[in-house]
């Protein structure tokens, strides 16, 4: 991130916008990911559910992703699911008019089909695929979404691989070497990130890691960064996955982040987790990376996080609704998306 990035993020944040803003572009995904937040119960609050959602599909996708950002003005934009794939016709045609807005773009999917080949070369645009663990553990968790599958419909092209770190992974002593040791020599690999599986609070999924695993894996990170040029961690962030923040409203990533899902209305929060997320063992990437921006100190002196929080206050005065957001009404199931 460079300093204009944020310049321009704090003039925003006074102005009352979020800079970032993420849409769950559809509410189907191929894939059954153990763990997954996005199909979890409480991930819209607990009256509907992702899958039962009213999403869109043609022109009404094209018009509403267009018409929230030219709302919301952000200067990044998420496109995540389910998986955004599935209505690649529709990404296809939406890009080129999002790249005419001059903002970064930014598709996470788990590259169950070709990324189309256009995305390569146009400007800001960003395609993270999900690998979660060595081929053995990937290809049960993330089927159809294998090794091979992905290695194929990635083939020339620009990627940046991003991977849940998980408690089961840090069972086996030298996962993260063989896992980096695998992807980071392949010419499509841009960057690697990482991030630690966040539960829920009161959850006990089996991938929670324990204090010490969550040790381990910074210390295998920041040694690896050494080795891996590609794995873009950095010491400031990593030090932060010890200290998470400790509620939503001390996460800098979930305040300056506007997530919207597949009915192109209804909020998520408090952020891409949905539901009531354990700031206590957050493992997201995006929110240590925006702690560790938040502890630099500005003139040695004031930290960057308390410029933020006073700059919230002033923004939360102009901050705008969209007119018509609205509860979401659930979409009757059909017989086959039932199954
Ligand atoms: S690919 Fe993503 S959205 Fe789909 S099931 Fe897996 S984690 Fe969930
Ligand atoms: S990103 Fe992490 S720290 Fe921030 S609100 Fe969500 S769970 Fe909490």
């Amino acid at each position: 991130m460079q300093k204009s990035d944020i310049l321009q993020a704090w003039k925003g944040i006074v102005a009352g916008r979020r800079p970032s803003l993420s849409i769950e572009v559809t509410r189907e995904c191929p894939l059954r990911c153990p763990g997954c937040y996005a199909y979890e119960p409480a991930h819209l609050g607990g009256l509907v559910t992702l899958r039962e959602l009213n999403d869109s599909k043609g022109d009404e996708l094209v018009n509403g992703v267009l018409r929230l950002v030219d709302f919301h003005k952000p200067l990044h934009l998420s496109l995540v699911g389910g998986d955004p794939l599935v209505r690649y016709r529709e990404l296809e045609r939406l890009m080129p008019h999002l790249v005419q807005r001059n903002i970064f773009v930014q598709v996470v999917t788990s590259a169950f089909r070709q990324i189309p080949t256009a995305w390569k070369d146009m400007p800001r645009v960003k395609v993270v695929v999900s690998i979660d663990g060595l081929r053995e553990d990937h290809d049960i968790r993330r089927k159809p979404a294998t090794y091979d599958r992905i290695l194929k419909n990635i083939d020339g092209q620009r990627i940046t691989i991003h991977s849940t770190i998980t408690s089961q992974m840090m069972k086996r002593p030298g996962y993260l070497d063989e896992f980096l040791a695998f992807w980071a020599p392949r010419q499509e690999i841009e960057k690697i990130w990482m991030s630690m599986f966040t539960p829920q609070r009161g959850a006990t999924d089996p991938e929670i890691l324990t204090p010490e695993e969550r040790r381990r894996a910074v210390e295998d990170m920041t040694r690896l960064r050494r080795q891996y040029p590609k794995l873009e961690m950095h010491d400031a962030a990593l030090r932060q996955f010890l200290n998470p923040p400790k509620n939503p409203d001390d996460c800098i990533f979930a305040k300056t982040t506007h997530t919207v899902s597949a009915d192109f209305k209804t909020k998520i929060t408090p952020c891409q987790f949905g539901g009531d997320p354990d700031c206590s063992q957050c493992g997201c990437m995006a929110s240590m990376v925006l702690g560790a921006v938040g502890e630099y100190r500005v003139g040695g002196i004031v930290p960057v996080k308390s410029l933020f929080q006073a700059s919230f206050a002033i923004g939360k005065l102009f901050e705008k609704e969209m007119p018509d957001s609205e509860p979401a009404q659930p979409k009757p199931q059909s017989r086959a998306e039932a199954a």
